[in-house]
């Protein structure tokens, strides 16, 4: 049973679609355990009945028409308990409930077992013979398994709408909106035109797209075919001295296979149906290697990869031809699986009003060229059915992360409002830009920004920015083919810090490890978060350290605005190796080297919550403090902040959150050490006057914030703030925190700074 449990969750990986994968369950499972039927069962959200999606013994036109509430039936049954049921004798259950149209009266054992998928019952798998029997342990626990297995396949077609369409196919005919989630990435509103992107000659990766010129689709399919087989000759007639004669024949093999008689046949009827080259090419090599993959001879099952090879081949030729001949709607929205920034080069940027990638995260090299350029932008929609949306129109919501294709009449006609609202809030908010920024009762509050790009430099100059609290010098790095050298460095520091001075400018020293990669200095690792990363590479390679830090500080030469910034501390040792390294820096550049240098401050990030508990320990040792938010909340919280599937849990405003906020500015004030916070929270309205009533008098943020918060900064005093955070600091939990905040502000002119996440229809 475990080699067949293995060859099925093989064959369910390399399913096409939905509808196969139910297919390929209920076909291997009737096999493996030598029963008369296998069905699956799907829960409906519509008509929260469980539907005969699937069987494999039963009349096949029972599947859509025997419909079970739960508790009705035995199937109902092991739904409502979530639980496995095995009966000997089904008909003596009192929950026995018979249907005509299935011929189930053959079949008296059952064993059924429920789907079950973040607590929820999405379905129910059952097996049924017709003989009396109890099935055995092993039975049931192979039941269950292959259950367990079902279930994140049927929340991901839950998500991605393909269950709709397996179990309401009208609902989707009727033009159906779909709304898919991922991590919001670069905020803004943006509505387009999908237009999906995938890499080179991957045969999954290919949008269903149908033919628009059939007889065109067939002459790129016939000439990619001769080009694959121009090249076997080539490959066949290079190698025929080193090959034997079985060997040589291999290539004969693989030229017939695309003859029309063999793989090139069944691709033609498909495009002659109607598809388009690239779409029945990788369906007809799909359905092969998923058939030469279960198979039980060895040898077969190698040819697998020879199929796999044939078809990337032709593939890579078909896209050749296309990618000669796209064309790009002046609305575009690239949609792909894991979008990179070599995919802008083929499109103007003017024409790219969105992005979207299924994998990849905030911190992606992608997301990070789209902040720069002000797209909106979401990452990690995992559930995203990227390869159908092609063509459509959506609408990208960069604030909340959502995707929506095509939209309702009513949800287009709100978000476009919504982006009127945005331009018109960011008119009059431009106003604010020369003003002060104080608290109604005319306290200060220092307000920074977080840069990295010249681009985002040049906007918070704009923006009228008192200093950067954080310049991550990783995206400069990650510009770059290999490290960048000390020269190069410094020329880029030195424009950052020339463009702000005599303002601040906090350098951080290189953070990468985490979801942050280099290409040239991949770090393979099972938990990146907990990793190898920050500091903790620095020290290890203090030949790349002490390049940046002697970068750092040469091109701070005459200027004095230079901080220098540590990330992920968590302990006093590691504080302390990487201050002797700024030191000896320091004391090189100046005393042997003869550069004339005022010595920078430095400082740590508080962004472990080991360094939380330390901050005294901490502040004693460094010039000033400097809170990171995004990590604190995700290391707190136990919450990756990458991660689409728990970003519902990733709270900034979760108690224990305030709770540490509190304890680090009381540590730090203890300490007399200057504090700020840099997170993403700083640059959320309600969030910036929770952190001033806790006592924060700095906060960096991005440049697109900055002025939203000066506006609700102005409006509210420090007495106000103050006994805002002192009730938030009573509240159990987030959404309360969230609510309370929330309803503490009616003036309109106040709640329209913070409320675009709430104008959302979802
Ligand atoms: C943080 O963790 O809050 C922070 C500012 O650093 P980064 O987002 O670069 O990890
Ligand atoms: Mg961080």
């Amino acid at each position: 049973m475990l080699d067949s449990l293995r060859s099925i969750v093989q064959e369910v990986n390399s399913a096409r679609d939905f509808a196969s994968v139910l297919d390929i369950i209920v076909k291997r499972v009737r096999k493996t355990t030598d029963t008369g039927v296998c069905s699956i069962y799907l829960h409906d959200p519509v008509s929260d009945k469980y539907i005969l999606a699937a069987t494999e013994g039963l009349n096949p036109e029972a599947v859509g028409n025997i419909r079970l509430a739960t508790g009705q039936g035995l199937v109902g049954l092991v739904a409502a308990k979530a639980e496995p049921i095995n009966l000997d004798d089904a008909e003596a259950h009192p929950n026995f409930a018979y249907f005509p149209e299935s011929g189930e009266e053959r079949f008296r054992s059952f064993l059924g077992a429920p789907v079950i998928h973040h607590r929820k019952v999405l379905g129910v798998l059952v097996v049924q013979q017709a003989e009396r029997r109890r099935f055995d342990e092993s039975e049931e626990a192979f039941l269950v398994t292959v259950s367990a297995q079902l279930a994140g396949v049927i929340a991901h077609a839950n998500a991605t709408g393909q269950l709709t369409r397996q179990l309401s196919p009208e609902l989707v005919l009727s033009g159906g909106e779909r709304v898919f989630r991922g991590v919001p990435s670069v905020p803004g509103i943006s509505i387009g035109h999908a237009v999906v992107i995938t890499s080179p000659a991957d045969l999954y990766a290919v949008p269903h797209r149908a033919a628009s010129d059939i007889d065109h689709e067939l002459a790129l399919f016939h000439q990619a075919l001769e080009q694959t087989k121009q090249d076997l000759r080539t490959v066949h007639a290079d190698l025929s001295e080193k090959l034997n004669q079985e060997e040589r024949a291999l290539f004969d093999v693989y030229v017939s296979m695309l003859d029309d008689s063999s793989l090139g046949g069944e691709v033609t009827v498909l495009i002659r149906a109607g598809l388009s080259a690239q779409t029945a090419w990788s369906e007809v090599i799909i359905e092969h290697i998923r058939n030469f993959s279960s198979m039980e001879d060895a040898y077969l099952r190698e040819r697998a990869t020879d199929v796999r090879d044939l078809g990337r081949r032709v593939l890579g030729y078909l896209q050749q031809s296309q990618v000669e001949n796209r064309e790009y709607p002046n609305d575009s929205v690239l949609i792909g699986e894991e979008l990179a920034a070599a995919n802008l080069a083929d499109i103007s940027v003017e024409k790219i009003v969105a992005m979207v990638s299924a994998k990849g995260s905030r911190n992606s090299h992608l997301a990070i060229l789209g902040r720069a350029m002000g797209i909106p932008t979401v990452m990690g929609a995992i559930d995203l059915p990227w390869r159908e949306l092609d063509g459509n129109q959506v609408i990208v919501d960069g604030h909340l992360g959502l995707i929506i294709a095509n939209p309702r009449p009513e949800v287009l006609r709100a978000y476009m409002a919504q982006i009127e609202e945005e331009k018109i809030l960011s008119a009059d908010l431009e106003r604010l830009r020369d003003e002060p920024s104080v608290t109604a009762d005319n306290h200060h509050i220092t307000l920074w920004v977080n840069t990295g790009l010249r681009l985002d430099s040049l906007l918070s100059l704009d923006r009228g920015a008192e200093g950067v609290g954080l310049y991550r010098t990783e995206i400069p790095f990650f510009m770059q083919e290999r490290f960048p050298s000390e020269d190069e460095q410094r020329k880029i520091y030195r424009e950052q810090m020339e463009m702000f001075a005599p303002r601040p400018v906090t350098m951080r020293t290189l953070d990468i490890g985490g979801d942050k990669a280099l290409p040239y200095f991949p770090i393979e690792e099972a938990n990146p978060f907990l990793g190898w990363r920050g500091i903790r590479i620095s020290l290890d390679h203090p030949e790349i350290f002490l390049v940046q830090l002697r970068a750092i500080m040469r091109a701070s030469e005459g200027l004095e605005n230079l901080r220098i910034l540590l990330p992920m501390i968590s302990n006093i040792p590691e504080l302390e190796s990487a201050l002797a390294l700024v030191n000896r820096v320091y004391h090189e550049l100046t005393e042997e080297e003869g550069y004339t240098l005022t010595k920078p401050l430095v400082g740590a990030m508080i962004e472990v919550p080991a360094a939380a508990y330390q901050v005294r320990d901490i502040a004693r040792r460094v010039d000033f403090l400097s809170v990171g938010s995004n990590d604190l909340t995700q290391y707190l919280l136990a919450v990756d902040r990458n991660n689409s599937r728990v970003a519902d849990l990733y709270h900034t405003l979760h108690p224990a959150l305030l709770h540490a906020l509190k304890q680090i500015v009381e540590g730090a004030s203890a300490e007399n050490c200057p504090i700020s916070v840099c997170g993403e929270m700083a640059g959320d309205p309600l969030s910036a006057l929770l952190l001033v009533g806790l006592g924060y008098r700095v906060l960096s943020m991005s440049a697109t914030n900055l002025l939203r918060v000066k506006a609700i900064l102005r409006q509210v005093s420090i007495a106000q703030a103050e006994g805002l955070a002192q009730t938030c600091l009573t509240l159990s939990d987030n959404s309360q925190i969230r609510s309370y905040l929330e309803s503490a502000f009616t003036d309109p002119e106040i709640t329209r700074l913070y409320s675009w996440t709430k104008s959302s229809p979802y």
